[in-house]
Formats: C-alpha cells, sequence, structure tokens
C-alpha cells in the first residue's frame, strides 16, 4: 500500500500515556487504549478490539474501523481504515454514521411474516425456519414446473460481487434485476458504445484539467475516493470545471461552473470537440492507432480515401455546426466560459481526467450521449488510459474468482429484458410492473435486497398496486434490516444485517490500481479475537438477524435437499459434503486461489490469505495501472492488430475505439451512431418558459443521506432535514413566490406540493428537489424509521392516489434517549410517486427530468400531498414505449453479444 499518501502518515490523535499519535497502528489493533472523548474532562481510559470492515452506505466500498469496546462488546463508534487503498483511512459523515444503523432502536431483530391481506400492516414473528421452508418450496415447486422466470431477485445497492450471481446461477434463472435504469444506464450506454467498458476511472490526482458532470466532491460515484483526490489534484495546480444546472458543492469549488439548459450538455461538449480539432489540440497518434476510423470511413462516407487525415476531414464536416457561439446560444452558457474549457482541456493533453454519472446521463432523454460526447474529448485528446487521464472501468476493478461458480443459465426472461430494448444497460427493472399489468407474466418468488422501489422507483404508486396483487406476485420476500415503503407491501420481511453484520468483497475503480476489499461481521470478528467461536454470523448478530450469504446457501440447500435438481451439489462443503459450506470455507478458498499476490504477503505475515483479510479488510493488488490497450496479446487472446504489433485493445467489437458504432447502425439506431446531440424531453425551446412551465432536477442526492437507507441514521438526519424547491429569484419574481411559500408542481400524471427556496443557485427556467427526503410510513409505531418519516394517510381520491401527511417528524420514546430529542421535523415530499416512467429508447434509462408547470397551492393542498392518476401513468407508459425500436437484431440475437449485461447467459439464450 502506498504508506506515503495514507491519512495514518498526517492525522494525530490523543491516546494516554504517548501524547499525540495518527491512526492506531496496525499491531495494536487487538488492544487498543485511549480517552473516551465524552467523558472529558476527566480522563477516563477505553480499551477496544479494532476490527476492519468495509463500509455499505453508498457505491465507493470505503475502509471503516470498528471500535469494539472491550468491556460492553458493543462497538461505540467507526473510523476510517488506514489500510484501505481506496479510501485511505478517511470518510464522508456516512461512514460513522453505521454505526446509528446497528443501534437502532427500531430495526427488525426478528423474521415476520404478513398476518392479514399484504399492506394491511399485521405482522407475526415466524422462525427462519419456517420462511426458509416456505419460500423454498414454492421455488422448488416453479423449477419442478419450468416456472424459472416467475423467480426475480431484485437489487439496489448491490456492494458484492459474484455471491449472487452463484445463486440465482445454480437455480437456472434468468432473475437478476439492479436499479441501473433508475441510476447509471446513461452513461454506461455512452461510454459502451466507445470502448465496450462501461464507465469510466479517472486518474483525478495526476489530472491537469478535470471536467465534472456530476457532484464528485460530495456525492458522486466513489465520492470520498475520488473527491480527496480531486482535491490533491488542485493542490497540485489541477483546474477543475463542473457542468450541472445547479451550483452543487462540487461546482462552488470548481474554478469554472458551467450552468446550461438540462439536456444540452452533449451540444456544448461537442463544440469543446469541435475547438480542439481547429485548434489541432489532437493526438494523432493516438487517434491513428486507436480509433476505428477505417471502419467509421467505410461506414459514413465510403467514396472517400481511406486515410486518417480523410478521417479529421469527416470529423471537421460533421461537427461544423457546433461552434463555441451555437453551444452558447443553444445552453444557455456565456462562449467564453466554454471557451476557457476547451483550453483547459487542450493545456491538459493527455492529463485530463473526467466523470459523469447520473446527472445529464441519467435525466434525459438521448441522456446517453452526453457520455459519448464526452468521451470524444478524451478519445481526440488522447487522454485515454494515461497517467492523469482517464481509463475504463475495468482495467481499475478486481474481481475474483468465487469457489465452486455453477455455469451460466440457458434462460432468456422477458419480464426483465424484453424485446424492446435491445441495448439496455442493464434491466428494464422499472417497467416490471406496467409488464405485469399487461399481462406479459406473473411472479411466483419476488425477492427485493437492500431496494425500496415504492418510494425510489418512478410512478410508485403502480408499483404498489402490482405488488399487492396476489395473482401479479405471489410471495415478496424483502430481505432489509429496516422497514421500508416497500418491505410494508411483503410477505416475509427477512431481517438481514447492515454493513458491519455481514461478509462481502468488493472493488471499485476508485483510482489506477486495484484492490479487494472485504467487508465483515464485526462482532463476530471480535468475538473471534476474544476466543469465542461461531458457527453462524446470525450468533454473533444482534437479535435474530442474518447475514444474506448463509441466508441464500441455506434457502438453496433447502429448494433441493437431496440433490435431485442438481441446486445442492454448489453449496455442499469442500471437507464435508453432508453440510453446507460455511462462509470461512468460501472465502478462504478465494483468498486462496484468486486474489494474486495475496497468499504471498499473509504468508510473509506467517498468516493465511483469510486471517490476512480478516486483520487489514483489504488488500492492493497491483497499481499505476496505464496504458493497458497496448500490451500485447497473445494469437489465441482476444486482440487487435496495430501498426502490425497484436495489442490487447478495448473490449468493443473491434477492440478499437469506436467513434462511429456499426452496433448502434445495426440495431436500428443509424442517427445515433456516432457522438451527436440528442434533444431531450425536456428540451427548453418546447417549455412555456414565459407562463408557468420550468424544468424539475428531480436527482441530485445530498452528501450527507443515503437513498432510502439513512432513515435510521439520526448523525444525518440532524445534519440534512430539509426539502426545498430551489427556484432561481428570477422565477421566483415572475410566478409570485417566496421562500416558504407552497408551490404545486404538476407533472404527467399528477402532482405534489413543496416549499419554494429563493436562490441564485440555480438557473433560470429550472427547479430543482434533493432525491433523498419524502419517506413515509402508514402507522404511528411501525413501517418505517420515525426519525425521518411521516405518518400519511394514504387513498384513492378522484380516480387516482393521494398520500397527505398526518404528522411530520416527532420525538419518540425509545431505548435511545436520543430519540426524545429529535428538533427536525420535516420529512419532505416523495416526489418520485408523481413522475412516470421515461424509459429511453437505446440506453433503457428512465430519464428523470420533468417538464412540470409551478402554480400556488389551492386552499386545500397541503405541504407534502403527492397525487397520481395511475392509468394516465400507464398511458404515458406506452407513449415511450413507441420510441423503441425492438429486436432481435442482426442474425436473429436479443441483443449484441458484446455487450454487458449481468448474468449473461449462454450463447444460445440470445438467439430468439
Ligand atoms: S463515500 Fe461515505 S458513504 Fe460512501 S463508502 Fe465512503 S464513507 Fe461510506
Amino acid at each position: 500500500m502506498d504508506r506515503d499518501k495514507r491519512a495514518s502518515d498526517r492525522l494525530p490523535r490523543l491516546v494516554p500515556g504517548t501524547g499525540l499519535v495518527p491512526f492506531p497502528p496496525t499491531e495494536s489493533w487487538d488492544d487498543w487504549e485511549e480517552y473516551d472523548a465524552k467523558a472529558w474532562p476527566e480522563r477516563v481510559k477505553r480499551r477496544y478490539r479494532l476490527v476492519p470492515t468495509t463500509c455499505f452506505n453508498c457505491e465507493a466500498g470505503c475502509g471503516l474501523l470498528a471500535y469494539v469496546d472491550k468491556d460492553s462488546g458493543r462497538v461505540r463508534r467507526f473510523e476510517g481504515n488506514p489500510e484501505h487503498p481506496g479510501s485511505r483511512g478517511r470518510n464522508c459523515a456516512k461512514g460513522p454514521a453505521t454505526l446509528n444503523q446497528m443501534y437502532d432502536p427500531e430495526r427488525i431483530l426478528h423474521p415476520l411474516r404478513r398476518a392479514g391481506p399484504r399492506g394491511g400492516g399485521e405482522w407475526e414473528r415466524v422462525s427462519w425456519e419456517d420462511a426458509l421452508q416456505d419460500i423454498a418450496s414454492r421455488i422448488r415447486t416453479a423449477l419442478q414446473e419450468d416456472r424459472h422466470d416467475e423467480i426475480i431477485y431484485h437489487v439496489g445497492r448491490p456492494g458484492e460481487d459474484g455471491f449472487i450471481d452463484r445463486i440465482l446461477r445454480s437455480w437456472g434463472v434468468d432473475g437478476h434485476n439492479s436499479h441501473t435504469n433508475i441510476c447509471s444506464a446513461g452513461a454506461r450506454t455512452g461510454y459502451a458504445m466507445w470502448m465496450g467498458y462501461d464507465r469510466p476511472s479517472a486518474d483525478f490526482a495526476n489530472a491537469r484539467f478535470i471536467l465534472l458532470l456530476s457532484a464528485q466532491l460530495e456525492s458522486g460515484h466513489y465520492f470520498n475516493p475520488h473527491a480527496q483526490r480531486i482535491i490533491e489534484a488542485r493542490q497540485a495546480g489541477a483546474q477543475v470545471a463542473t457542468i450541472d444546472p445547479r451550483l452543487s458543492n462540487t461546482a462552488s469549488m470548481s474554478d469554472h461552473w458551467l450552468s446550461p439548459w438540462p439536456g444540452t450538455e452533449a451540444a456544448m461538449l461537442l463544440a469543446i470537440a469541435t475547438r480542439l480539432i481547429e485548434w489541432d489540440a489532437v493526438d494523432h497518434e493516438f487517434m491513428r492507432r486507436w480509433v476505428n476510423w477505417e471502419a467509421s470511413l467505410a461506414a459514413r462516407a465510403p467514396e472517400r480515401p481511406r486515410t486518417y487525415e480523410g478521417f479529421l476531414e469527416l470529423l471537421r464536416e460533421t461537427y461544423a455546426d457546433y461552434t463555441i457561439e451555437s453551444a452558447a446560444a443553444e445552453t444557455g452558457v456565456d462562449a467564453e466560459r466554454i471557451e476557457a474549457v476547451a483550453r483547459g482541456i487542450a493545456g491538459a493533453g493527455s492529463r485530463f481526467a473526467s466523470h459523469t454519472w447520473r446527472a445529464a446521463g441519467s435525466g434525459n432523454l438521448g441522456g446517453w450521449q452526453v457520455a459519448r460526447c464526452l468521451f470524444f474529448l478524451h478519445v481526440l485528446t488522447g487522454s485515454v488510459g494515461t497517467e492523469g487521464g482517464t481509463s475504463p472501468s475495468a482495467w481499475d476493478k478486481f474481481k475474483p474468482d468465487h469457489w465452486n461458480m455453477p455455469p451460466p443459465s440457458n434462460r432468456w426472461n422477458e419480464l426483465i429484458w424484453p424485446a424492446e430494448f435491445p441495448l439496455s444497460h442493464y434491466e428494464m427493472s422499472y417497467l416490471l410492473p406496467h409488464f405485469l399489468k399487461e399481462g406479459r407474466g406473473r411472479l411466483e418468488v419476488y425477492f427485493t435486497r437492500v431496494y425500496n422501489p415504492v418510494w425510489t422507483n418512478p410512478d410508485g404508486f403502480t408499483w404498489l398496486e402490482a405488488l399487492t396483487d396476489e395473482d401479479k406476485v405471489g410471495l415478496h420476500v424483502a430481505l432489509s434490516p429496516t422497514w421500508s415503503e416497500t418491505a410494508w407491501f411483503a410477505d416475509y420481511v427477512l431481517p438481514m444485517g447492515v454493513g458491519a453484520e455481514r461478509h462481502d468483497t468488493h472493488s471499485y475503480e476508485t483510482h489506477a490500481a486495484r484492490w479487494l476489499g472485504f467487508r465483515q461481521p464485526v462482532l463476530r470478528v471480535a468475538g473471534e479475537r476474544a476466543g469465542e467461536r461461531y458457527e453462524r454470523t446470525y450468533e454473533a448478530n444482534p437479535g435474530e438477524v442474518w447475514e444474506e450469504n448463509e441466508f441464500w446457501i441455506d434457502l438453496s440447500w433447502r429448494i433441493d435437499p437431496d440433490g435431485s435438481l442438481g441446486v445442492r451439489q454448489w453449496y455442499e462443503s469442500p471437507t464435508d459434503p453432508s453440510r453446507p459450506v460455511s462462509v470461512d470455507e468460501y472465502y478462504s478458498w478465494m483468498f486462496d486461489n484468486s486474489v494474486p499476490g495475496l497468499p504471498e504477503q499473509a504468508g510473509q505475515e506467517g498468516l493465511t490469505p483469510l486471517e490476512y483479510m480478516r486483520k487489514y479488510g483489504a488488500f492492493e493488488i497491483d497499481r499505476d495501472r496505464y496504458l493497458l490497450n497496448e500490451e500485447a496479446a497473445g494469437a489465441d487472446q482476444p486482440g487487435v492488430e496495430v501498426d502490425g504489433e497484436r495489442k490487447s485493445g478495448f473490449v468493443s467489437p473491434s477492440r478499437l475505439l469506436e467513434w462511429h458504432s456499426e452496433t448502434l447502425e445495426s440495431w436500428k439506431w443509424a442517427d445515433a451512431a456516432i457522438p451527436t446531440y440528442l434533444k431531450s424531453h425536456v428540451y427548453w425551446r418546447d417549455l412555456d418558459l414565459e407562463g408557468d412551465e420550468r424544468i424539475l432536477l428531480p436527482i441530485f442526492r445530498l452528501p450527507t443521506l443515503i437513498h432510502t437507507r439513512s432513515g435510521n441514521a439520526k448523525y444525518l438526519y440532524e445534519i440534512s432535514h430539509g426539502h426545498p424547491l430551489w427556484m432561481n429569484s428570477i422565477d421566483a419574481d415572475q410566478l409570485g413566490f417566496d421562500t416558504g411559500d407552497l408551490v404545486r408542481i404538476t407533472t404527467d400524471i399528477g402532482y405534489f406540493v413543496m416549499r419554494a427556496w429563493r436562490t441564485e443557485g440555480i438557473r433560470p427556467g429550472v427547479v430543482a428537489a434533493s432525491h433523498h427526503m419524502g419517506r413515509w410510513r402508514l402507522e404511528a409505531g411501525m413501517g418505517n424509521e420515525r426519525w425521518s418519516s411521516a405518518l400519511v394517510d394514504l387513498r384513492r381520491h378522484d380516480g387516482g392516489w393521494l398520500l397527505r401527511h398526518k404528522t411530520g417528524i416527532e420525538p419518540f420514546r425509545s431505548e435511545d434517549p436520543d430519540s426524545e430529542r429529535i428538533w427536525w421535523r420535516d420529512p419532505g415530499v416523495h416526489q418520485n410517486l408523481a413522475f412516470p416512467v421515461h424509459p429511453d429508447p437505446v440506453s433503457g434509462m428512465h430519464a428523470w427530468h420533468q417538464r412540470v408547470t409551478l402554480g400556488h397551492a389551492s386552499p386545500e393542498d397541503r405541504y407534502g400531498d403527492v397525487f397520481v392518476d395511475t392509468a394516465r401513468s400507464h398511458d404515458i407508459y406506452r407513449e415511450w414505449m413507441d420510441r423503441t425500436r425492438p429486436g432481435p437484431g442482426p442474425g436473429g440475437l436479443r441483443r449484441p453479444r458484446w455487450l454487458t449485461r449481468p448474468l449473461p447467459p449462454v450463447p444460445e439464450a440470445y438467439r430468439t
């Protein structure tokens, strides 16, 4: 690990008898003593076992150290793990709030089964054995009756790499459903069409110019690991530019803030590209070697000679209309600002780093082209895979092999992968209730895991209608440590460990290196260090809280107790096939066999690889990973010939960077086959801006809240508990709003009521509300966290659904005295309910931005009201489905084979 850069070398702390020291040294982690900060001014010593684990509160997977009190056995706090290569000892506010989640007085500690009608709020405690047997027998019957497509696992935050793959493969189902299409599918598609890889890995720390189309310093993807490296680059002299209609914290810290009309970002990026070409700030050697210019010429200008110069000429002609001036007119950003960013990129050359995540790519119809146009700037400047540039994600991510992995399934589930979206990234998860409504299928067993579609997805009332219809959903199992709006409509709620109560492995592209993180149940590990012995993690967890790995193993065993279905074989212990594999056996195999360098490093310390990972919580595999496309490829390896040498290249169909995408062309999207600007569904020139129409941005994140997983984190809600509608003062004056006024925001399917907040921090014509707030429950004492949710009334009204707050957040009595000290009151407004689905016909991404009208609330309106007509929402769904260009594509394929998808089935399953 990079011991020079670790925070442990710099941040001092007060320790008895030693004065100020940095992070506790690893040799003291078994017995660490320090003063109790809460006892100050008395000097009270406390002794701890420090157990590393990883944070589960966003996708960055930062290292945490649990301070387990040796006297009480309780975790007293979480801090950063200085041994973690990604986060280097640092965390955001959400990491330490893991403590609140562990000791949440309202968490679910025992399995529950509904006792009355689904959603009726009657629950009974049930044994794990009864729950497992019931669920297993339904799955077993479905498998025996060839109803595999009726089993779907729907995950929000996975937080792990590969374990669930084994489960679904072993059952032979194509049932993985993720949240990607409400999150990042737009950007992924844009990147994939260039290089096959679907995400960027920016080498921020070594960049000279950084361009962000996301709020990377506060809440962007891998944000704490990225933020600390962006700050390092700035300290070394790099400039940062942020393109965002809203003045995010990131924009406010940038050298350049460009606030365009939402959905016009691609026009600005193409104008910058044009300038780079004009200035000849182009890395021609890189372009000549790595861009598919010959194929591009053949496809788009077959009459021309196939020369690189001819390709440059084609680029000039293609983008001639994208001038800085035209971009200024289209985006509403001053030409000088766009020009300044172009100059910064030109000056940085190969040390130009960028990122886009959610934001424009997730807000707009055609948003995927924003990422495609952004990456075009890297292709031009040769800043692909370079030090200080931007690499493909997979170069900086390590996915180990898993023990005894079953083969891929031979099925294709059209409830998840429908013919209308052959290029989607990934599953069309948020359309599931509409598909069920249309009679495309039914579900026998539906698992939701770290996922809350009723709240998180657009059109939540349609979800609610589907989940309460037992003909459509036979059994809904919510795997969750807490209540949620979705768990309320389940048949079983099975309590799973929070981030510090489970095992997972993961690795993310935080910088130009590869590392593996090991999440572990800290009370189990602390107990084992103290000499306790556990067979299962639930023996150390609170109540009857299980970890998911053991749940899936036991469930699979019960699906096939005698092995006749071929499932059990994948779970038999390697040392004793009569019993299920243990997590120690599972991860021992992985660390012994598939993590390069780990056995050797562990051996140097006299540890087994598993002991090493339990001790440090992470392992760095390698670093300084640049220009991997230039690596030699053997004749039997995938590769491409470049200047007479066989190279690894990228993972696009040509293994080159594809300016013209033959895939897009042959799958009916010839009009979008090159980086281009597509008009958004919220295109500003189509709006009545003189009247009351505006564009709503509903997806910005707060740095201190997690999608729907921070409701039980009192530290975080004490910081963030307001949900205003950002409105520029110009709009506020024009429409007659002042801060605090109630605004009725009308969408295509209903309305919601919020309070206005006048600000200069957003572009006029655009309003915004953060994505996090608006949690609710239907019963006073249960159903959601009272730290964060409103008690609501939900009823049929005027041909639709009306949700109305009965009370806001109030103090309550619990075993945590802080619950009586709650002083914040605003639960926020559940705006997602009022958004129809907007599936982008290429990426499948839900285009989150909304064209809305703003009006003063009527006398009957109340803060927090949400009204939705779900019949209308189904009509809008149909309208957007009409934009699709269904498969099959060339060769009768359902989807291009090269385009990634979770759990790809066998090749034959791709054929219709
Ligand atoms: S950025 Fe914050 S929430 Fe995300 S993993 Fe790191 S500490 Fe946890």
